[in-house]
């Protein structure tokens, strides 16, 4: 398989957490990557049209904001909250023109995992015609089942897929994370299955690290690891995914480095690894 050219990779601004989302589309650009995913604790402070412009003139794709969900509550209180705070990352994605909003979907320890999945693709519908108002599509993005107790009851991509074709929009669909997905044994089917449902929205990069030292901030630069990702972007792609490799590392480790120098390595790895 060939290796992907610069252009076709977006890299997360939580990835290179330390610099301001000025300075990110500038070196991002600079280094000849295609395209951008917007954290939207990088938005604060900040004027929408502003960082639209600054990324179209820079000549970068705004791939998606990340990110809403959070759907599971306890009381109506907490699910009106959550879901005035999702149509707000809608209308900062239609802000920035980014086409996508992902989801991390929410759980809770003191409720079954059931329980929280109804939730979510209750708090989805919900998001639909503000979604469709604005044409920003919705990505289910399924986490690894270590955070099934409070970030996501929704942990393998034949669930996600089963939740975007129940929900029926097309504006519906799923973040395929190889950090999340890499152990599924039935990865490889389930990936040309949420492709032939016209399912799969995004594809998200990086590495599994061994050991794993912290549960959500020691992820691995690509080739660091053990996951096959140029193996599982071959099944990506092969199921119709013609979407930009996004970069989406949480390192308290690199965070500590010089920026450029990780960003160098970032695109080093990329050729190399995705
Ligand atoms: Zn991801």
């Amino acid at each position: 398989m060939e290796a992907v050219d610069l252009s076709q990779v977006a890299v997360h601004t939580i990835t290179t957490k330390p610099w301001p989302i000025e300075t990110a589309i500038e070196r991002y650009a600079r280094a000849g990557f295609g395209g951008i995913t917007v954290w939207r604790d990088a938005l604060e402070g900040r004027e929408l049209p502003a960082v639209r412009r600054q990324i179209t003139d820079a000549g970068l794709q705004t791939v998606a904001l990340v990110r809403g969900g959070f759907f599971c509550h306890r009381n109506e209180e907490e699910r009106a909250k959550g879901h005035a705070d999702n149509l707000r990352a809608i209308e900062e994605a239609a802000g920035i023109d980014a086409p996508m909003v992902v989801l991390v979907c929410g759980a809770h320890p003191a409720q079954t995992l059931a329980v929280s999945r109804a939730q979510i693709r209750e708090g989805i519908e919900r998001l639909l015609p503000e979604a469709e108002r604005l044409n920003v599509q919705l990505a289910i993005e399924p986490l690894h089942p270590m955070y099934a107790d409070d970030r996501s009851a929704i942990n393998d991509l034949a669930t996600a897929t089963d939740m975007a074709n129940q929900i029926g929009s097309p504006l519906v669909g799923v973040a395929v994370d190889v950090y999340h997905l890499w152990w599924d044994p039935n990865l490889e089917r389930e990936i040309a299955r949420c492709g032939k449902d016209g399912r799969l929205f995004a594809f998200h990069v990086c590495d599994w690290r061994t050991p794993t030292r912290h549960m959500l901030l020691d992820r691995g630069l690509m080739g660091e690891g053990c996951i096959p990702i140029r193996e599982i972007r071959g099944w990506v792609e092969k199921a119709g995914f013609k979407g930009l490799h996004e970069v989406e590392i949480f390192s308290e480790e690199r965070w500590k480095g010089d920026q450029d120098a990780w960003l160098a390595a970032i695109a080093d790895a990329s050729l190399k690894h995705v």
